[in-house]
């Protein structure tokens, strides 16, 4: 038997995706395909990009700026989801368009002092910590307005809206009680903040439930190239 392409993956998604939509009154449109290519080869982007995907998540900065370099002559778009320490903010802020895992001020001054002015605003979503694992990164619901007014405030990025990775559970319930918890943040922080328009969440084991509260953007590895070896990962 051979194994499925990932041309074939991304088939099964799209309608996977375009299912969940219909069920729950929605349009596939809406929700932005954010494809995770950490550990990846360039190979497997240029593939996915032919098929029809322009965005794409990298979570490993090293890893990542030498494949922003070498698809260069690609209009991709590039998000950064990993977590993010100070030192890298710099060359994050100028390499990627999107970074969805802001979760501090510091970080949050440090991207918009470094995005260079020839460019549009950095589009930040500020990662929210729905399980509450002390584990995790990503702020608590609580600490979202203090954070948000921060970034609204900063002229060289466009905060979007919320990015949130709850606990891997196969509960159906259980994942959509923990997204329906972000989309209830974003709406209040919408009461404040009335442009923000991006729900990040779901990812492959996950995205129909996220579909089902709202997501607006899935972030999308597995589904699409296959299971990722742990060898291949490199600390960030
Ligand atoms: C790895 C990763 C994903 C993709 O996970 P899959 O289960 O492979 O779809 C999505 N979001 C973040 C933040 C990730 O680190």
């Amino acid at each position: 038997m051979s194994t499925p392409k990932p041309t074939d993956n991304i088939t099964n998604l799209l309608r996977r995706i375009r299912l969940s939509a219909e069920k729950h009154q929605r349009v596939s449109r809406e929700i932005l395909l954010v494809a995770v290519s950490k550990t990846r080869p360039q190979d497997d982007i240029r593939n996915a990009h032919a098929f029809g995907l322009n965005n794409f998540g990298e979570n490993y900065l090293q890893e990542a700026l030498s494949k922003i370099e070498a698809l260069a002559d690609l209009p991709l778009i590039w998000h950064f989801i990993g977590p993010l320490q100070s030192n890298k903010t710099r060359l994050v802020a100028e390499h990627f368009q999107w970074v969805q895992s802001v979760d501090r001020i510091k970080i949050a001054r440090r991207l918009n002092a470094y995005r260079p002015a020839h460019l549009p605003p950095l589009q930040v979503c500020i990662q929210v910590n729905v399980s509450g694992e002390a584990s995790k990164s990503g702020v608590r619901i609580a600490q979202l307005p203090e954070l948000a007014r921060e970034i609204a405030s900063l002229p060289q990025l466009t905060l979007r809206g919320l990015m949130a990775i709850p606990a891997a559970t196969n509960d159906q319930q259980a994942q959509r009680q923990a997204f329906s918890s972000v989309r209830l943040a974003l709406e209040h922080l919408k009461l404040e903040f009335p442009e923000l328009d991006t729900l990040s969440m779901g990812m492959s084991g996950d995205f129909e439930a996220a579909i089902a509260e709202g997501s607006t953007m899935i972030r999308i590895g597995t589904a699409i190239f296959g299971p990722r070896n742990p060898q291949g990962q490199e600390a960030s």
